[in-house]
């Protein structure tokens, strides 16, 4: 898989700070155009989540080794197997559910 790269500052989805650079790529990639914090502020955040599962996708978190994971399946995940996913995982549950949000709408 090619690494994603902001189209603003081309940074790798990876390794892009939570700021506004991010957040509108958040806004345009997946968002439909309406900007909001979502890299910093877990109500946008969750604004992301709710438009993944919109869309038809399943998100989810989990916390672990004191980081958070933030992963979307492309389809309904089965109980012991481990399907076809992108993931994230930060310190920041806002910034692993933005790189997680971008890996999955920019790969379609
Ligand atoms: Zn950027």
């Amino acid at each position: 898989m090619t690494d994603l790269l902001c189209p603003h500052c081309e940074t790798r989805v990876d390794e892009h700070p939570a700021n506004l650079c991010l957040n509108q790529w958040v806004a345009v990639e997946v968002m439909d155009g309406r900007l909001e914090n979502y890299s910093a502020t877990i109500a946008a955040a969750w604004e992301v989540v709710e438009k993944l599962i919109a869309d038809n996708l399943f998100p989810g978190v989990g916390f672990e080794e004191n980081t958070w994971d933030a992963w979307v399946f492309r389809e309904e995940p089965i109980e012991g197997q481990l399907g076809s996913h992108v993931k994230a995982r930060h310190p920041n549950v806002c910034l692993s559910i933005c790189r997680a949000a971008l890996k999955a709408e920019g790969a379609k």
